[in-house]
């Protein structure tokens, strides 16, 4: 099974998604979180992706899309996949099934207003220090997110995912229980 999360940063994608992980027994992956570790590793790859992420830009499509290919080949998982952070434009739309070893089941969209994002990722910022949670970085991933990844939730739904609409505003317990019974409504869970 691959289940998808989309939402602007700051919307708890990845909190959601390990809990979700750990709830159904799947693996749990982000794009982001695997190009910062390749950086750590001092892979020449993460060290050209950091070159993009370190100002808030995209990574460039090829080196993504290898890098998720590779990780999902090293990392077989019978129970499927969680991912973040994948597709997040239309030409990754097209590439996806490429990349994923099984279709895609549903599509999890975290919805947040932008004054809420904008709070959550300075507090987000203050605590991690993370090189592209700076005031220019945020902005320019906020806007790369409004005008291509959001689209994207119409694509999904437009060629007859199941798309599962969450309010990410609040608490924790409670978007994770709207996400489990959107999951269960479509039969993708019991
Ligand atoms: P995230 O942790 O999901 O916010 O991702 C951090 C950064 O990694 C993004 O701002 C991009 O530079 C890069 N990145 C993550 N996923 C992708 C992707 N699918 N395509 C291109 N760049 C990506």
């Amino acid at each position: 099974m691959i289940l998808l999360l989309m939402g602007p940063q700051g919307s708890g994608k990845s909190t959601q998604g390990k809990l979700l992980a750990e709830k159904l027994k799947m693996h749990f992956i982000s794009t982001g979180d695997v190009l910062r570790m390749l950086y750590r590793e001092n892979d020449p790859v993460g060290i050209e992706a950091n070159k993009y992420w370190g100002k808030g830009e995209l990574v460039p499509d090829k080196i993504v899309h290898d890098v998720m290919k590779e990780y999902l080949s090293r990392h077989p998982d019978p129970k499927g996949y969680i991912i973040d952070g994948y597709p997040r434009h239309a030409v990754q739309y097209k590439t996806m099934m490429d990349v994923f070893p099984e279709p895609v089941n549903a599509l999890i969209y975290l919805d947040l207003k932008g004054s809420v994002i904008e709070k959550r990722l300075q507090k987000r910022w203050h605590l991690e220090h993370r090189q592209d949670e700076n005031q220019d970085a945020i902005k320019r991933r906020l806007q790369i997110y409004d005008t291509e990844t959001h689209p994207l939730v119409e694509r999904f739904r437009k060629d007859g995912y199941p798309v599962i609409e969450v309010d990410a505003t609040p608490a924790i317990e409670v978007i994770f229980a709207d996400i489990l019974a959107g999951l269960q409504d479509n039969n993708i869970i019991a």
